[in-house]
């Protein structure tokens, strides 16, 4: 899985960005510029990149995991998101996934020849909390995409997808909890709920990471960074490997 950041930078629309891992990466690092400032970065057109015997870089069958330190829907990224589009379709021996909160700008971010989606393409729509599921869910299942992920993360309280759950439409959802030093904590049963309605659906589920806090049976655990990930996989609810394509 190859990071593909070609801008970075963002600003936070809904509950879920509260403690973002973007703003938080970037204040570690001290940043010359506001994590709010949308700028290109070096890496813009990195999968078209050539070794020395002008061979891809990224070989046929890489996996481009494509804007995580931004939102490729955001709008100060219009001017540039052609490009992107153009890239992507240069490599159709690749595939690429992106996970957006800004679901309800797809349509007119899309470029001319996308029909009814990429194959090489998934799209993850991210819904934290009812609120945000009841607004983007209709809209996410009513767009012409080749390839549905939901991303419950973090998952801020239980949320009730039934209707949302058509097989036909959605590959996969994948929950996980918030990290950081004030992360708002994971309940477990929440999680478990949430498993309980893609088994009925016949959806197939992952529980990718835990967060840094999770309660289980009433006590609250604090799970280090390094363990969120392998802690979720132990809880054994996983069916596919997050993320599935093609
Ligand atoms: S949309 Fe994503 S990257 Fe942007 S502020 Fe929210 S959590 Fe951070």
């Amino acid at each position: 899985m190859i990071s593909w950041n070609p801008w970075h930078g963002c600003h936070k629309i809904s509950a879920g960005c509260r403690h973002c891992y973007v703003y938080r990466e970037d204040a570690a690092f001290g940043a010359a510029l506001p994590s709010s400032e949308v700028r290109q970065t070096a890496s813009f057109n990195l999968p078209l990149k050539r070794d020395r015997k002008k061979n891809w870089k990224y070989p046929a069958g890489t996996q481009f995991a494509l804007c995580f330190t931004s939102d490729l829907l955001i709008e100060e990224a219009d001017p540039w998101r052609d490009s992107i589009w153009d890239i992507i379709r240069q490599r159709q021996d690749c595939t690429f996934f992106f996970f957006t909160k800004r679901i309800d700008r797809l349509e007119k971010c899309l470029p001319e020849d996308w029909n009814d989606g990429y194959d090489h393409v998934a799209i993850g729509c991210t819904v934290e909390n009812q609120d945000r599921a009841d607004h983007r869910m209709p809209i996410f299942l009513s767009l012409p995409i080749k390839h549905r992920l939901v991303i419950v993360a973090p998952m801020l309280e239980r949320i009730d997808l039934r209707s949302y759950l058509d097989p036909a439409l959605i590959e996969e959802v994948s929950v996980g909890g918030e990290s950081g030093k004030y992360a708002r904590p994971l309940d477990y049963d929440w999680v478990l709920d949430m498993h309980a309605q893609c088994q009925a659906a016949a959806v197939p589920f992952t529980f990718h990471q835990t967060g840094s806090y999770l309660i289980k049976d009433g006590r609250t655990y604090h799970i280090p960074r390094e363990h969120q990930h392998s802690q979720a996989k132990k809880a054994g609810l996983n069916d596919v490997t997050f993320p599935k394509l093609g």
